[in-house]
């Protein structure tokens, strides 16, 4: 990113620390206020205008839309299916430059076997949005996993960038912590409104906080964790697989298994044999 920085002999450290940060800020606003079109998956990355990890796709890579105001899109990916057959044939000094059936006998085996490191010579970075409480899980996800975020000392949130459910879940009667059908038809719109008053009042009082000189940092305190944030994340091809395995399940929160669904597309055009190995044999 260039900044156009005018350094003086006058500038002291602090004063260029000060120009910096407050260039940076209005850069993270201006991207988080730039509208992107939400569209579906149209082609696996071969096929898609502009080389996938080169830089013009990650300007070109389209959104995957997630519940009502996220998406999940491709920034950048390094390696293949290939990769991880050659990092593993390296052992015994070989390499090839084209994959084939025996390669993906050999991913298989892999796989199987938890012979893991070689799906570790891969790269992937998504840039997400999704609510805090969907980031809350997504970052248990530690192994493997780079997460970059949006600052809210940076930036003032906006208004209505908050998660609204379709609909509302019951608490489910066997799974503590899940969740099942949906609440009486008759509570449906109070429940809606409870929740958006809620999320509103929020938002009000944090303006509110900010126009009474509050900084940004402490202002932001009362924000629902409803409300969207962004991420860069940054994954190897088992990390990946590991977290889909575990968030597509049933048995994680219907909103993290909507994110997961969405990685999963992104993911299995880039490295469908290697995937679909960890997948299968439920390692990761
Ligand atoms: C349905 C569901 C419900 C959950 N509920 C809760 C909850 O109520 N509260 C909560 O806090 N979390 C909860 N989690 C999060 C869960 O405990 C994991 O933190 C999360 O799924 C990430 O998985 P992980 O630890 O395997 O991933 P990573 O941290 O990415 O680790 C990947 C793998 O590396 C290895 N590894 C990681 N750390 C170590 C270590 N210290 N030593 C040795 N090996 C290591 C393990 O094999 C691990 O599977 C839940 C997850 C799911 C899927």
């Amino acid at each position: 990113m260039r900044l156009g920085l005018v350094v003086t002999p006058s500038s002291t450290p602090r004063a260029l620390m000060r120009l910096i940060s407050s260039m940076l800020a209005v850069s993270i606003k201006n991207s988080m206020s730039r509208s992107r079109p939400c569209v579906c998956w149209p082609l696996p990355f071969s096929q898609a205008s502009g080389e996938a990890g080169s830089p013009e796709s990650a300007m070109t890579n389209p959104e995957i839309k997630v519940l009502d105001k996220g998406f999940v899109r491709v920034i950048d990916h390094m390696g293949s299916d290939l990769s991880v057959v050659n990092a593993a044939r390296v052992s015994f000094g070989k390499q090839k430059e084209a994959f084939d059936e025996g390669d993906a006998k050999l991913v298989a085996y892999l796989a199987e076997h938890e012979h893991t490191s070689p799906f570790r010579h891969t790269a992937l970075t998504l840039h997400v949005k999704a609510p805090i409480f969907v980031f809350r899980q997504w970052m248990k996800h530690r192994i493997g996993s780079e997460f970059n975020e949006i600052s809210g000392r940076y930036v003032e949130f906006p208004e209505d960038e908050f998660f609204v459910p379709a609909t509302f879940r019951r608490q489910a009667k066997v799974n503590k912590q899940g969740s099942e059908g949906e609440i009486d038809q008759a509570n449906g719109p109070r429940a809606m409104e409870s929740y958006l008053e809620s999320c509103r009042g929020a938002v009000a009082h944090y303006k509110e906080l900010l126009s009474l000189g509050v900084c940004r940092e402490q202002a932001r305190c009362v924000l629902p964790v409803a409300l969207y944030s962004e991420v860069y994340w940054t994954v190897s091809l088992q990390a990946v697989a590991h977290f889909i395995r575990l968030r597509a399940d049933g048995h994680a929160q219907w909103e993290i298994q909507q994110y997961a669904a969405a990685v999963r597309q992104v993911v299995e055009p880039i490295y469908p044999v290697g995937l679909k190995a960890l997948l299968a044999d439920r390692k990761g």
